[in-house]
């Protein structure tokens, strides 16, 4: 098995929303901040390599979008979703497998695109089965208001008209092993049905944070986003993952930050602290 960390670009979002509670005086000196407020996000992607199986979690924001739409996002840097797999050899009709952590357009929007001659919509990846859960599914096809934005038709629903849509089983917790050592845990605080893969290489655990820990940042427990449905979840979810990624020495890695890529916890005297940060290819 191998890992890579697929960086499919950078966007923008305001730092009051992304810390909800936390007030800019203390936030801002662990999260650079523009003079408009907005900081710096990476949409990163993890893709594992099995010798019969290529599986891609997550798909950043796509390109089908309207201009008017990325102009509240501020999409910068050069990383792009082909040119980051181009770089470790694949194509993206390699990928046999699109693991969607949740259907939020910042993570799903790669996982759609217009078909340039009928301007209809289509999986990017066409030869790949897409993973979702199902009470998610339902959750997201059925907005609430709040999260009515994230939602976006066009990123859901061609997957399930192109027959390419499944939905990973789960029992408590967890889903089923959908792939050999590579297992979710679902948590509902961010938005219902959450999966936070969990994936076992060379005896040693390394977890895709998604929006449960969007950064090294997001550490302290009630440091939660305002984004968050149930920002009280989150936070008891933060902790009881917290106490099992110290006492397992997870390495997580981390889908929205822009300064690590990957990072471990510690325990203090004040709580469980973020320790320190690295790039995906030296924990390897
Ligand atoms: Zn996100």
């Amino acid at each position: 098995m191998n890992l890579y960390a697929i960086e499919t670009g950078l966007f923008k979002l305001d730092g009051g929303a992304m810390f909800g509670v936390v007030p800019k005086s203390l936030w801002s000196k662990r999260y650079e901040a523009d003079s408009n407020n907005m900081c710096t996000w990476a949409m990163r992607c993890l893709l594992v390599e099995y010798s019969d199986r290529l599986v891609l979690v997550d798909t950043g924001i796509g390109s089908k979008q309207s201009e008017k739409f990325f102009s509240h996002y501020f999409l910068h840097g050069d990383a792009t979703l082909d040119k980051s797999l181009a770089q470790h050899g694949f194509h993206r009709d390699d990928i046999t497998d699109v693991f969607l952590t949740h259907l939020h357009f910042d993570h799903c929007g790669g996982a759609i695109e217009r078909n340039p001659k009928s301007d209809a919509y289509r999986p990017a990846f066409k030869n790949a089965r897409y993973w979702s859960h199902e009470d998610h599914w339902k959750w997201a096809t059925e907005p609430n208001a709040r999260e009515k934005a994230s939602f976006l038709k066009e990123n859901i629903l061609p997957i399930q008209e192109s027959g390419q849509l499944n939905f990973v089983s789960s029992n408590g917790n967890f889903t089923e092993e959908l792939f050999p050592g590579f297992k979710a845990l679902l948590v509902h605080g961010h938005t219902e049905a959450q999966m936070i893969p969990h994936i076992s290489y060379k005896g040693q655990a390394i977890v895709f944070m998604a929006d449960l820990l969007p950064s090294h940042a997001h550490v302290p427990l009630p440091w939660v986003m305002g984004y968050d449905t149930r920002p009280l979840l989150t936070l008891s979810e933060k902790e009881k993952f917290f106490k099992t990624a110290v006492a397992n020495d997870y390495t997580l890695m981390f889908e929205h930050d822009s300064v690590h890529q990957c990072g471990k916890l510690t325990q203090t005297d004040r709580g469980i602290r973020f320790d320190s940060g690295f790039d995906l290819s030296e924990f390897l």
